[in-house]
C-alpha cells in the first residue's frame, strides 16, 4: 500500500494523527491476519512551503526539510504508528519524474508554457473518477485561471521552472522541481510496481492530487492503485481546545499532555470515513476508557495463557473485514471484556482465559497496548502490601484499612481479586 506521506515544512498538526493512525490500524490488521504488508510513505522534501521557510530563515531548503522530518517521526513514534517499510524521498526522484514528464509530453498528453510543463487532463479519460465529478463539472467549478497559457483550468503543473532562490534539478525545459502530483505516482510505481493494490491518503487529498496522480499514470498507460481510500477529517474543538489545552498548537504539543493511546481510541470508536472530534473531552473521555482497559488488563495480568475464544476472534474479524468497521471491532472487544469480567468476578477462570486471550489478540491487531503488566515495586510498598495481605488473612480489618491509606498515600492504587491483592502506581 502507498500513503501520501507529509511535506515536511513544519511540527505535524493534530489532524495528521488522525490520518496516520488510520492507515497504521489498517496496516496492523492485515499483517494480523497473515498478510505480508508492504507499506511505502512518502517524504516530500522540496515544496513551495519547504523554500519560502528556508528562504524566511536563511537556510537550505534540505535543513528545513530534515528538521521537520525528524518531528514528523517523533510524533509518529510517539503515536505508536509503525515506520513504514520504505520512505522515498521526492529529491532522490527527480531523474526519474523527469522521465515520466519527457514521456507525457511526447505522448501529446503534456505541454510546455512559460512557467512549466502542464498535463492536459482532457487527455485523460475518466478524469474526474476521484473528484466523483465528470470532467464537465469539475471545469465550470473551477476558478478563473489567470494562466491564459493553460489549455484548461484544470491542467496542473508536472514540472516547475526554475525562479530566483529555489532549488533547481535539470531538465530538458530548463533547470526546475518537479510538481507535488508527479512525486507520489513515480515512486509509488517504483517501490510497488503497477496495479498495486491500495492508495490511501486523507479525504482532503482525495482532488486534486490524488486524482492528479492518477491522471500521470493513465495517461502514460500504466495501472496504478486498484483500491483508493481516504480517512476522514478531524474536527478540533477550536477556541474550547486551546483554552483548556493551553499551548497545544501541534502534534507534538498534543502527545505532551495526553496519553497517545487516547488519540488511538478516538481513531479506533470512528469509522475511518467519518469525521472524529479530537477535543478536551474527546481526549478526556478516551482516556478515563484507557483506564477501564489497564485495570482488566491487570486483572487478568496473572491468568495462565489459553488458546483464544475463536467465536470472539470471528465476530472481530467480520466486523474488521467489513470496510474496516472497527466501532464494531471495539464493540466486539469490549463484549469480550465484559463476559472476561463476568467470569472472574464468579472465580470462573477457564471461562476467563480464552476471552482474555482473545482480547489480547484483538487489541495487538488494532495496535493498542495495555499497561497492566508488572510494574516495578519499591521494597517499602511491597513490605506494606505483605503486611496488609497478613491483616487481611487474620481478619484484622481496621489494620488492613490503614495499611492501604498509607499505600494510596505513597501514590499506590489497590485492588482485593479473588486471588489477592494486585497493586498499581496511581495515575496522576
Ligand atoms: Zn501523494
Amino acid at each position: 500500500m502507498y500513503v501520501c506521506g507529509p511535506t515536511v515544512y513544519d511540527v505535524p498538526h493534530i489532524g495528521h494523527g488522525r490520518m496516520a493512525l488510520a492507515w497504521d490500524v489498517l496496516r496492523r490488521y492485515l499483517e494480523w491476519t497473515g498478510l505480508d504488508v508492504r507499506f511505502v510513505s512518502n517524504i516530500t522534501d522540496i515544496d513551495d512551503n519547504i523554500i519560502r521557510r528556508a528562504n524566511r530563515e536563511g537556510r537550505s531548503s534540505s535543513d528545513v526539510a530534515v528538521e521537520f522530518e525528524g518531528s514528523w517521526y517523533t510524533a509518529m513514534d510517539a503515536l505508536g504508528v509503525k515506520r513504514p517499510t520504505l520512505d522515498p524521498h521526492a529529491t532522490a526522484y527527480v531523474e526519474q519524474m523527469v522521465e515520466l514528464v519527457a514521456g507525457l509530453v511526447s505522448a501529446g498528453k503534456a505541454y510546455e508554457t512559460s512557467d512549466g510543463v502542464y498535463l492536459s487532463v482532457e487527455t485523460v479519460p475518466g478524469y474526474g473518477l476521484l473528484a466523483r465529478q465528470p470532467l464537465d463539472s469539475l471545469r465550470a467549478g473551477a476558478r478563473v485561471d489567470v494562466d491564459e497559457e493553460k489549455r484548461s483550468p484544470l491542467d496542473f503543473a508536472l514540472w516547475k521552472k526554475a525562479k530566483p532562490q529555489e532549488p533547481t534539478w535539470p531538465s530538458p525545459w530548463g533547470d526546475g522541481r518537479p510538481g507535488w502530483h508527479t512525486e507520489c505516482v513515480v515512486m509509488a510505481l517504483d517501490l510497488l510496481g503497477e496495479g498495486f493494490d491500495l492508495h490511501g491518503g486523507g479525504i482532503d487529498l482525495a482532488f486534486p492530487h490524488h486524482e492528479n496522480e492518477r491522471a500521470q499514470a493513465v495517461a502514460a498507460g500504466r495501472q496504478f492503485a486498484r483500491r483508493w481510500t481516504h480517512s476522514g477529517h478531524v474536527q478540533m474543538g477550536g477556541e474550547k481546545m486551546s483554552k483548556s489545552l493551553g499551548n497545544v498548537r501541534n502534534l507534538v504539543d498534543l502527545l505532551e499532555v495526553v496519553d497517545p493511546r487516547a488519540y488511538r481510541l478516538i481513531v479506533l470508536q470512528s469509522h475511518y470515513r467519518a469525521p472524529v472530534e479530537v477535543t478536551t473531552s474527546t481526549l478526556e473521555q478516551a482516556a478515563a476508557t484507557l483506564g477501564g482497559l489497564d485495570a482488566f488488563a491487570r486483572r487478568a495480568a496473572d491468568l495462565p495463557g489459553a488458546p483464544a475464544d475463536a467465536g470472539a476472534l470471528e465476530r472481530f474479524r467480520a466486523a474488521m473485514d467489513d470496510d474496516l468497521d472497527t466501532p464494531r471491532a471495539m464493540a466486539e472487544m469490549w463484549s469480550a471484556i465484559k463476559a472476561s469480567n463476568t467470569a472472574l468476578d464468579t472465580g470462573d477462570d477457564a471461562s476467563a482465559t480464552p476471552l482474555v486471550a482473545a482480547v489480547g489478540e484483538m487489541a495487538a491487531a488494532l495496535g493498542l497496548s495495555f499497561q497492566g503488566g508488572s510494574e516495578a515495586v519499591p521494597p517499602e510498598v511491597a513490605e506494606l502490601l505483605t503486611a496488609r495481605d497478613a491483616a487481611r488473612a487474620a481478619r484484622d480489618f481496621a489494620g488492613a484499612d490503614s495499611l492501604r491509606a498509607r499505600l494510596e498515600g505513597l501514590g499506590w492504587a489497590l485492588e482485593d481479586t479473588p486471588r489477592g491483592s494486585r497493586i498499581h502506581r496511581k495515575d496522576t
